[in-house]
């Protein structure tokens, strides 16, 4: 019997899972965001603008759906994770300091419930949108860099309806022990264009797998966090979210996000993952032409399928077994432009 780790068949749609529009400090008008990632094939922006949540429904249409969220930050000026700064940074600049930065999806796309709502983080244009008190759950929310903190903000948000992702972990100077630390995320942000764009950092699959080894289960998620200064596409179309969902519904969106039917692209024109499935204890993936495929597993044992030297292939097939624990899918073209899968644990679909 065929285990389908991803849906049969399935009809992707593409996904620009992290933006920011003029509503905060993007340049884009929402209207003009949408636009200019239909002409580049995608069917799905989460709005995830700084500290405010807007409803863009208006937006959703058959071809497209606009999903509701947000980016919460959380700072404390007076931590420094790096070593070499001391432990104090009160002193720092701005730059050596410690943030974290959680994305917010709402499950219903009308949700604008603010969970941790202090007015003192809202800033600049973001404060065209404060919320009406039936949409905050006070004025005196205090943030706390601390895992205490976190999972504070973590908890409110899975109870107030949305799924949260935590976002660019080197940019935001945390360490993995911070991470480690987390409970009822949903997602880690395994690539950020925009910082890779910026500064070659936060392509983070190394550290999606220690949280995996560390017994932690969670899916990778990327996005562009598209900025557009200039209103220039820069920032934009390089780390996309590839979700198969039977149709193209904020429901269904949703749905196959908290399921895991998706999987991550790294680089323009990444690989397509076209089927993924487990048969007698074998692994079967077929892709779009490509040059490896590489499977990782919860230890050193790894797997390697590779096309012929100036070749590419789409299919490779390997065997599975008990002692991986999980296993994970990484497709590799001959840019070395990547899509990789979340975790499947061996429990789940082995015989
Ligand atoms: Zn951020
Ligand atoms: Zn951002």
């Amino acid at each position: 019997m065929k285990t389908y780790l991803l849906p049969e068949n399935a009809t992707y749609y593409k996904a620009n899972m992290h933006s920011h529009s003029m509503v905060s400090d993007g340049n884009f008008t929402p209207e003009e965001m949408k636009e200019v990632y239909k002409a580049q094939g995608y069917s799905i922006v989460a709005y995830t603008d700084h500290d405010v949540i807007v409803d863009h429904s208006d937006l959703t249409d058959e071809s497209f759906v606009a999903l509701t969220g947000t980016e919460y930050s959380i700072a404390d000026h007076d931590v420094s994770p790096i070593a070499l700064c001391g432990t104090s940074g009160a002193d720092m600049p701005f730059n050596m300091k410690k943030v974290v930065h959680m994305n917010l999806f709402a499950k219903d796309p009308h949700n604008t419930y603010h969970t941790s709502y202090n007015p003192k983080y809202i800033w600049g244009r973001a404060r065209n949108h404060t919320p009406d008190e039936a949409h905050r759950d006070g004025d005196d929310y205090e943030r706390v860099l601390s895992a205490e903190g976190l999972n504070d903000m973590i908890r409110r948000a899975n109870e107030a309806g949305f799924f949260v992702c935590f976002n660019h972990p080197y940019w935001s100077n945390n360490r993995l022990i911070d991470l480690e630390n987390l409970e009822g995320l949903h997602s880690l942000e395994v690539y950020n264009y925009a910082a890779d764009y910026n500064g070659g950092m936060d392509y983070c699959i190394d550290d999606y797998e220690w949280l995996l080894r560390a017994g932690k289960r969670l899916f990778p998620m990327a996005g562009d966090d598209n900025h557009n200064w200039m209103k220039e596409t820069d920032t934009s179309f390089g780390g996309y979210t590839m979700i198969a969902a039977p149709a193209l519904t904020y429901e269904n969106v949703i749905d196959s996000l908290l399921a895991g039917n998706f999987y991550i692209c790294v680089g323009r024109g990444a690989p397509e993952i076209k089927n993924l499935y487990v048969e007698d204890n074998r692994l079967y993936v077929d892709f779009s032409p490509a040059e490896a495929v590489y499977v990782n597993t919860a230890g050193r044992a790894t797997m390697a399928a590779h096309a012929k030297p100036g070749e590419i292939f789409t299919h490779a097939e390997f065997d599975l077994k008990d002692e991986f624990i999980y296993f994970r899918v990484t497709v590799q073209d001959d840019c070395r432009r990547r899509a990789h899968t979340g975790a499947y644990y061996t429990k789940d679909v082995l015989q």
